[in-house]
Formats: structure tokens, sequence, C-alpha cells
């Protein structure tokens, strides 16, 4: 069993180190939230004073925090103590070049890293199934397997460092566009008269088939899982959403690629947030079409 340094205990980072203590490993962890660290403290996962307290001696340190800025504070400062031959696995939904910086900064003092973002939401953390999408060298997975096995159900190797958030930025693009596609379609299916539950039928088989529509559908009374049975709490929320659409938006204009549609959904997702529905899960981006 390993000694793990987890820092982050936001609303993924806490129900992910839960489970890793869970399956018998030893918890050392720091959060800059007083509350977050008095529920770690409640649920035996071993708070420590300071990023510097919880990585040293740690064989593994696990991040799960805001965003990329974050990330390079807390682990490329010269003078962590980290152990040496550490293995470092950002689980953070982060922009690809701090993402380049993290595995080159660490990779230089002869650490092990993985970028390991995630999907599946606080729910997936809390019940273990998340899904990990992993970038960095065979070896390095392979020591990360079993630990991200405890969290996880559904883990991908997606190739060298950083292909984890390529894969990740890439997937929530197509996921937000969908959902704002298939919001188009609801609503513009209602407004020629058709009854929502029988185009859902007919779309769900014919070629408009797709997760946002038939596992995740934006209308009420659809998919009895969905979010918009329960106004839209919980899932995953818009801002966050906006905030994967801009890492692609990002990616897409530094690599030259054509990403017309991310861009408009990341566009469609900023009204939505300014109009004060971010923490609604992303589906009620509905809404925005005054559906
Ligand atoms: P969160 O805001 O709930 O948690 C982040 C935590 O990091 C907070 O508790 C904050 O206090 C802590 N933190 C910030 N700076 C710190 C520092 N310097 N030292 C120690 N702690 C610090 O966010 P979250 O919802 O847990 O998301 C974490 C990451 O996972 C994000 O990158 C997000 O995009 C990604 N993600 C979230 C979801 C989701 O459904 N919430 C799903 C997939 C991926």
């Amino acid at each position: 069993m390993a000694v793990i340094g987890f820092i982050g205990l936001g609303n993924m980072g806490f129900p992910m180190a839960c489970r890793l203590k869970e399956a018998g490993h030893e918890i050392r962890c720091f959060d800059l939230n007083a509350g977050s660290m008095a529920r770690a403290l409640d649920a035996g996962l071993g708070p420590r004073a300071s990023v510097e307290e919880t990585v040293s001696g740690a064989e593994v340190v696990i991040t799960m925090l805001p965003s990329g800025r974050h990330v390079l504070d807390v682990l490329a400062a010269d003078t962590l103590p980290l152990a040496p031959g550490a293995l470092v696995i950002d689980c953070s939904t982060i922009d690809v070049a701090s993402c380049a910086i993290f595995h080159e900064t660490l990779q230089k003092k002869g650490l092990a890293t993985l970028d390991a973002p995630v999907s599946g939401g606080v729910s997936g953390a809390a019940a273990g199934t998340l899904t990990f999408m992993v970038g960095g060298t065979e070896s390095a997975f392979a020591r990360a397997l079993e630990l991200l096995r405890a969290m996880g159900k559904n883990i991908f190797h997606a190739g060298a460092a950083g292909a984890g958030q390529a894969a990740k930025i890439c997937n929530n693009m197509l996921a937000g566009i969908s959902m704002v596609a298939v919001s188009e379609a609801l609503h513009l299916a209602k407004r020629l008269g058709l009854d929502p539950k029988r185009f859902h039928e007919i779309a769900s088989t014919s070629s408009g088939q797709c997760w946002a529509l038939t596992s995740y559908a934006p209308e009420p009374g659809l998919v009895a899982s969905a979010p918009a049975n329960r106004g839209y709490e919980g899932g995953f929320a818009s801002e966050l959403m906006l905030k994967d659409l801009r890492l692609a938006e990002q990616a897409a204009v530094a690599s030259q690629s054509p990403a017309l549609l991310g861009a408009a959904a990341a566009s469609v997702y900023a009204m939505h947030c300014a109009a004060g529905r971010g923490r609604l899960d992303f589906s009620s981006i509905i809404k925005m079409l005054g559906a």
C-alpha cells in the first residue's frame, strides 16, 4: 500500500482521496480551504499543515486543483521536498501549455509524471467510477494503474505526456457542442408543433442520435436520470463546461485547428453563465433558447 500526498480536496478531490483511503492507502492531504481540511480530518484522511508536509516522504503525489496556474503554483516550486523518484499525477483539467510545463519541470528533477484528467463528475468520484484519460510513459502509467482503479472504472492510456488533457478537452468540446445542438433541435421541434417525447423517440433511433440526446436530454421528461428532471441541479456545472470549452479554444488557436462550433458553443455558455446560470448543469443551456 502506498503513502499518497493528495492536494486539492474540493468537490472532486475529497471523494477521490476517500476512495484511495478505502483501498488501504495512507493519505496525507492539504487544501487551502479550512472547511475542506476539517472534512478531511473527520474522514480520517490525515490533513497536513502545508503542501511541503504533504509531499514530504510520499511515494505518490496527486493534485486535483482548479486550473493550470494552481497546479504549477503548487508543484513547480524549486524547494518542494518531493521524494526522489516519486510519481506525480495531476488529475485536474488544465491547459495544454501548463500541462507541458508540469511534465517538463518535474521530469527534470527525476520524477515520474502523468496527466490524468477525469470524466464522471462528483457522483462518479464518490462511486469510484470515474473515467481517467492518462498521458505519460508506459512505465509511469503501469505504476499508477492500481491507484487509478481505486478511483475509476475506465482507465485509458491516451498516449505520451499531455495526451490525457488533449483527450479530455476534445471530448468536452464535443459534449458542449452536442448539448447546444440537441437543445436547438428540441426547441425547433416544439416550435414546429412536435411532441418532444415523440421527437426524442424518433431522433434517438435516427441520424441525430447522440449521448446528449439519449442519455442526458436537456428537456425534462425525456430521460429519467438526466439533471433536467431535477431543476438542472448536480451534474456538470455550466461554468465548468465553459472552462473546458475555453481550454479547447486555446488549444485550437495554438495548434491552428479549425474549431468553429467549439468557439460558438463557448460563446453560448459564456452568455449562459453571465445570466447567472453557471452553477446549473450544462444541459440547462436549453434555457438560453427560451425553452
Ligand atoms: P473545487 O473548486 O471544488 O476544488 C478545488 C480545490 O482546490 C478547492 O478545495 C481549493 O481550495 C483547492 N485549492 C486551490 N488552490 C490550492 C492550493 N494552492 N493548495 C491547496 N489547495 C488548493 O473543484 P473541483 O470541482 O473539485 O474540480 C477540480 C478539477 O477537476 C478542476 O480542474 C475541474 O475542471 C476538474 N473536473 C471537475 C469535475 C466536476 O464535476 N466538478 C468533473 C471533471 C473534472
